[in-house]
């Protein structure tokens, strides 16, 4: 017989060393480990470049009987299997990359005692006949990787996932680990409610990133404002975010005639051409990926210097993860977030076009509204966002507000006049439009709508247009505005801008800052 039994460890120290040759565990994954070998059901939400992989995969060198894992993506699959393989873990894979008689073999190492480990899709298992194949193995784990996609009330959520909330009760003697790095206290309770009727232990580990720093700039000129960034950057490594396979071309294109070495990235490329692109990224010194969302799960490259994203993210989630892959050696690394009202409405534009449920759309909206909260925040960026994520902070010292705190300045003139264009308009048009009725502007629209003849017109001259955008931005974020996505972006008026508007309370704003970022002093985590 052929069969190559793997070597079982006793101890998590000893698998730690000899297979992964790491000195020691970092914080929170001993606590995850020693739960899961004390058979208990865990939720891990940790952040991305905390080391979550090994709080399974040491249990699964542990335990007798192969390991499950449940991933999303045949690249998070490969990249987890090619690490173990190298360590020399036996571990199997099943995805539809590989033909069938690959898969075929890789179901029988598992069946036959050979792997630690498998790794397959929630599609794949959850047919009737891996279930029951699986039963027979009996195992004593199976892993949730991505867990936020169980829960209706993250904001990727998959049906394929939900239905893994069935494993409980079809695997009544197998624990479940689940792992996360976003999820909001609502959201883990509910997926440790899918996942394994809430008995188990929710660990949540350090979000906080203090060797980030944090930089949110409006948006004046997209290029200018990233060359400016880039001005003293060559030789690091970064990712610029950008929204549009269009606009990451482009932006590539920008920094490659400025001398930078920036690749695109994007779901429109051929998957040579990313994959080649990525191995550049991974391997050379100082190179820029410009990219869409498209880039980023599973990679793992410890040196990125900066996360750069040029449009506003979709809620704080995206944002956190996108800018953890900065820094991860944990040397200081810049974080910078433009945005501009352009992309509030477009983002708002993207919930209402998505095919989903009216609740879902309302939580879209809502994570989106925290986000730009976070934009327009007056105090220590890092206290807002960690306490998005339930963490208490103390002012970082490493963000834009605590570098620079901003002046409050009183607006309530100015958004009263701002106000009274929006109801004199009827509500019915969008900011830009707006702004320039207040600031008496004569443009063809205004003279088409006789908006020029509105008590209104021109009632806010005294302001600059950057005044109201900020302004505009920040009645948004708190409240006092609001957007109507499904009507074009139109700006109506709310239970706060009409108590303004009564003369009760006053509106304050941040000063709308210089739109430019110099390059940070540098501050060790
Ligand atoms: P996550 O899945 O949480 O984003 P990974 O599991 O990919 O993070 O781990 C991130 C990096 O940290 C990997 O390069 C991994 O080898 C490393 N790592 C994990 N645990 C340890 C440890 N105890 N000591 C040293 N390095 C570790
Ligand atoms: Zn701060």
């Amino acid at each position: 017989q052929d069969v190559r039994m793997p070597q079982r460890f006793t101890d998590k120290y000893d698998a730690l060393k000899t297979v992964f040759g790491h000195a020691d565990f970092r914080l929170g994954q001993a606590d995850v480990i020693d739960d899961i070998l004390a058979g208990s059901n865990v939720l891990a939400v940790m952040p991305t470049g905390a080391g979550k992989s090994l709080c399974y995969q040491v249990p699964a060198l542990l335990l007798d009987g192969p390991t499950i894992v449940i991933s999303p993506l045949v690249a998070l699959m490969d990249n987890q299997v090619a690490a173990l393989r190298a360590n020399g873990v036996a571990v199997s894979c099943i995805h539809s990359g590989q033909d069938r008689s690959r898969n075929i073999e890789e179901w029988r190492r598992v069946a036959s005692g050979e792997s630690h480990l498998l790794y397959l899709s929630p599609e794949r298992l959850m047919t009737e006949r891996m279930l029951a194949a699986m039963a027979k193995l009996r195992p004593p784990l199976f892993v949730v990787d991505e867990a936020h996609c169980v829960s209706k009330w993250g904001p990727a959520f998959r049906p394929e996932y939900a239905d893994l909330s069935r494993l409980k009760s079809l695997f009544p003697d197998s624990r479940i680990a689940a792992f996360t790095a976003t999820a909001d206290a609502g959201t883990r309770a509910d997926i440790a409610q899918q996942l394994f009727n809430a008995k188990g232990s929710v660990i949540v580990q350090g979000f906080d990133r203090p060797n980030l720093s944090l930089t949110v700039i409006p948006k004046v000129n997209r290029s200018s404002q990233l060359l400016e960034f880039m001005k003293d950057r060559a030789g690091e490594s970064g990712i610029v975010y950008a929204l549009s396979r269009k606009s990451a071309e482009e932006y590539a294109a920008l920094l490659s005639r400025e001398g930078f070495t920036a690749l695109p990235y994007h779901a429109g490329m051929s998957a040579e051409a990313r994959f080649d692109n990525q191995e550049r990224f991974i391997a050379e010194d100082g190179v820029v990926m410009v990219a869409t969302i498209a880039f980023g799960m599973g990679i793992d490259k410890p040196d990125i210097r900066f996360v750069y994203h040029v449009n506003l993210p979709s809620s704080p989630e995206a944002y956190y993860q996108e800018i953890g892959r900065a820094g991860r050696d944990g040397q200081p690394a810049d974080t910078v977030l433009l945005y501009g009202l352009d992309d509030i409405r477009m983002r708002r534009q993207f919930i209402t076009q998505e095919d989903t449920d009216r609740e879902h759309q309302l939580r879209e909206h809502k994570r989106l509204d925290a986000l730009l909260g976070y934009c327009e925040a007056s105090t220590c960026r890092r206290q807002v966002l960690m306490a998005y994520f339930g963490e208490m902070t103390s002012p970082c010292g490493a963000c834009d507000i605590c570098d620079n705190p901003p002046e409050r300045i009183d607006a309530t003139d100015a958004a009263i006049a701002l106000m009274h264009a929006v109801e004199q308009t009827g509500e019915r048009f969008g900011a830009n439009h707006v702004i320039a009725v207040v600031r008496g502007a004569d443009t063809d629209k205004i003279r088409q709508f006789g908006h020029d003849r509105l008590p209104s017109h021109g009632t806010g001259e005294r302001w600059g247009d950057g005044f109201f955008k900020s302004l505009v931005r920040q009645a948004i974020a708190t409240g006092y505005l609001n957007v109507d996505m499904q009507r074009y972006g139109r700006l109506t008026l709310t239970p706060q801008s009409l108590s303004l508007m009564n003369g009760d309370g006053a509106f304050l704003i941040t000063e709308p800052k210089a739109a430019k970022t110099t390059k940070r002093k540098r501050k060790a985590a």
